[in-house]
């Protein structure tokens, strides 16, 4: 007998649900290198319009979207700041240096990053010194554990930079979860950034792409951006038709994975052996004893003879993350199986 699986890897292994997946299939198309699809035309001006900005651009992914991003507010060689952890920094194979050809300096702790961190990390633009443009935040922070940045915090640290005479980049790959999470408009979360971009394939459930969001200007050069780094699609409005669907069905009900999250980690909050905190969205870290008898490795090992799949997010750190295709109920077994195996190998 096969056990069923219960995917907690990432929010990015959901798959088409049969509404999106008709609203893929019925999608008007055209070429949108040409400016000529309809449908991805109004995915590109529904999420504009939702973050208070003047144009957007559908791009295939998150990482695209940051690497435009980074290389409309640098030049090749500057200094852009970002939030320790970024996902910029640690996920997109060195893409900052190779593509953007910018150095990045990471700032502030989990996510957060203040006015005074800001200003101390500057540097000037000398002869000698690579000068300071940019910063990236990221809300909600991944490796944080999908920790949501306060609207105050955030705000402070755009003023701070921009005071600086910094652009900002908010990567929002999450940001309706913060949304969600805080009870707020996502137009709310993003304050005055410069450019944001948002992910329609992770908590949203949609197969592919991301939004970049910003003045008309930078969009006017990112798409010139974006077709240089081969991200000039064509018939993309069947995808872009899948990110719709996600925005009118997908958004609030992330208030679901929120809840499953924090009942996985107050399940497995009280196993011996365990360290896990309450999780601001979808995301649970889960610490073991870093001189314990048992590493990330082999618990995620242990899990998935389960059927339970987490993913390594350290030696001793696992990440567990709720979605659209996880119930309330998957995620109580597989509380369970987690609590069992942490019993047997803690005891
Ligand atoms: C997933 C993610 C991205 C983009 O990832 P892609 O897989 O390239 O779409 C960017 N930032 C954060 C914080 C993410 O979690």
């Amino acid at each position: 007998m096969t056990l069923p699986t219960i995917d907690l890897r990432s929010d990015t292994v959901t798959r088409p649900t049969p509404g999106m997946r008709a609203a893929m299939a019925s999608a008007v198309v055209g070429d949108d290198v040409f400016g000529e699809d309809p449908t991805t035309l109004e995915l590109e001006h529904r999420v504009a319009d939702l973050l208070g900005r003047e144009a957007g651009m559908f791009v295939p992914s998150g990482t695209m979207a940051n690497q435009i991003a980074l290389q409309l507010h640098a030049r090749h060689g500057d200094e852009v700041l970002v939030a320790e952890g970024a996902h910029c920094l640690w996920y997109e194979s060195g893409a900052a240096a190779a593509i953007a050809g910018v150095q990045l300096v990471p700032v502030g702790l989990a996510g957060e990053v203040s006015p005074d961190q800001i200003r101390g990390a500057l540097r000037p633009r000398v002869d000698w010194c690579p000068g300071t443009r940019a910063l990236v935040l990221e809300n909600t922070h991944n490796r944080a554990g999908g920790r949501v940045i306060g609207i105050a915090e955030c705000r402070a640290a755009i003023v701070a930079a921009h005071e600086a005479g910094l652009k900002v980049h908010l990567d929002g790959a999450r940001l309706f979860n913060a949304a969600v999470a805080l009870g707020v408009s996502a137009r709310e979360v993003v304050s005055d950034a410069d450019t944001i971009s948002v992910c329609l394939s992770k908590g949203l459930g949609a197969p592919v792409g991301s939004v970049l969001v910003g003045t008309r200007d930078h969009l006017i050069e990112a798409r010139r951006l974006r077709k240089r780094m081969g991200g000039g699609m064509r018939q993309v409005g069947v995808l872009a038709a899948a990110g719709i669907f996600a925005l009118d069905h997908h958004v609030a009900r992330l208030a679901e994975d929120h809840l499953a999250a924090r009942t996985l980690a107050s399940g497995l909050a009280r196993c011996n052996g365990l360290t896990v905190g309450t999780p601001d969205t979808n995301i649970v870290m889960i610490d073991l004893p870093a001189d314990g008898p048992i590493d990330a490795g082999a618990f995620a090992h242990r899990a998935k003879s389960r059927g339970i799949l987490l993913s390594v997010f350290g030696e001793f750190r696992l990440r567990a993350v709720t979605h659209l295709d996880v119930s309330l109920n998957d995620v109580g077994a597989a509380t369970e199986m987690l609590r069992e195996i942490a019993h047997s190998v803690f005891a």
